[in-house]
């Protein structure tokens, strides 16, 4: 069996090479995303492992089927990237990876109390011997109502995660789970916009999620209103986000993804001019902080992107289904 694996990192390497020996496969790791430009590269491939930047369009899938990929594991939870309807129709078997969701999770904790605690402000003050208080004073999150939207396995563990802090959890998500119930009240998508301090996303980016949050729930929204997203950045306008912090109606925001990230997170581009005006206005805001879409990027969540994209291939290939097959 033989697999082809687009945009590895250094950090992945060691982790194909231990799972191709587990699951007896060769495995080519390439640095480039997939595109029309390589597509040649794949002939003589079963399966090909990609992350969220090789864009599986319709065209692109027929292509792979041409020169005889059958499946495709997408290394990554989410997966717009990928036109999954169009790969049923031409028969080629598409995964995703289902790593542990506690990295995310973690994450957005941690971005909560940042934003909760101005810590951007305070560590801004550090770099310059400013020890001063003023305009630092925080809140208390066992005071606050938190709403998380999207209760799958991510929201579910942030969820989990909260109940330790003594706050009050609203929940929605037109899927509901018996184990949320226990540590959370769901309820409408619009009490959750009208009624929390803290809004957290974790839903797919889909049609229906595409902005989410807009001008008009923004304006629905207390004042003050903590902003999280660790999800996708396509979930939040990022017109309605700088509007909302401009006027001040927004008390905090905290993105690990954003709107127009492409081409940018995930490079070094000290050197360059960065010409998406959007993403630069925001991110000199003393209450926005911004991450480079690294929510997910831990030791454990690295080792099973790799193994699980490498087992979906194998399993696609042995057994002709796997249990991230979408
Ligand atoms: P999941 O599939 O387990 O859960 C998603 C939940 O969203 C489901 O329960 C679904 O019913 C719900 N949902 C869908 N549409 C909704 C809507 N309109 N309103 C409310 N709920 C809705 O996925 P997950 O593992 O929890 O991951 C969630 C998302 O987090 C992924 O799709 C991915 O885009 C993102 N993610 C980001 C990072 C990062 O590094 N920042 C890492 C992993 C995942």
């Amino acid at each position: 069996m033989r697999i082809l694996a687009f945009e590895v990192r250094d950090d992945e390497k060691p982790y194909f090479e231990k799972y191709a020996k587990q699951y007896q496969c060769e495995i080519t790791c390439v640095h480039n995303t997939l595109n029309f430009d390589n597509l040649s590269m794949v002939r003589g491939y079963d399966g090909i492992s990609i992350l969220s930047k090789s864009y599986m369009t319709a065209d692109l899938e027929e292509g792979l089927k041409e020169l005889g990929v059958t499946c495709c594991a997408t290394r990554t939870i989410g997966f717009n990237h990928i036109d999954v309807a169009h790969a049923h129709e031409i028969g080629l078997k598409i995964a995703n990876s289902n790593y542990p969701p506690t990295g995310v999770a973690e994450y957005t904790v941690m971005l909560i109390l940042m934003s909760l605690r101005h810590y951007k402000q305070a560590m801004w003050r550090g770099q310059v011997n400013d020890y001063s208080l003023s305009g630092l004073q925080g809140r208390e999150l066992n005071e606050l109502t938190v709403g998380i939207i999207g209760t799958g396995k991510i929201g579910q563990c942030v969820i989990k995660n909260l109940s330790n802090f003594g706050c009050k959890i609203l929940a929605y998500d037109m899927n509901e789970n018996d184990t949320v119930k226990k540590y959370a009240q769901y309820t409408d998508l619009d009490i959750i916009i009208n009624c929390c301090d803290i809004i957290s996303l974790h839903t797919p980016l889909l049609e229906s999620t595409y902005h989410l949050i807009n001008e008009e729930k923004i304006a629905h929204m207390k004042d003050g209103v903590v902003l999280i997203n660790c999800a996708r950045g396509e979930l939040m306008d990022i017109d309605a986000l700088i509007q909302g912090i401009e006027s001040q109606k927004i008390g905090a925001l905290a993105l690990d993804v954003i709107e127009g990230e492409d081409g940018i997170y995930h490079e070094d581009k000290r050197s360059e001019i960065i010409s998406n005006q959007k993403i630069a206005y925001l991110r000199q805001f003393p209450n926005v902080i911004m991450t480079q879409h690294m929510a997910f990027y831990t030791n454990t969540a690295v080792e099973n992107m790799v193994k699980c994209s490498i087992e979906a291939i194998h399993d696609f290939i042995k057994k002709g289904t796997c249990a991230t097959s979408l």
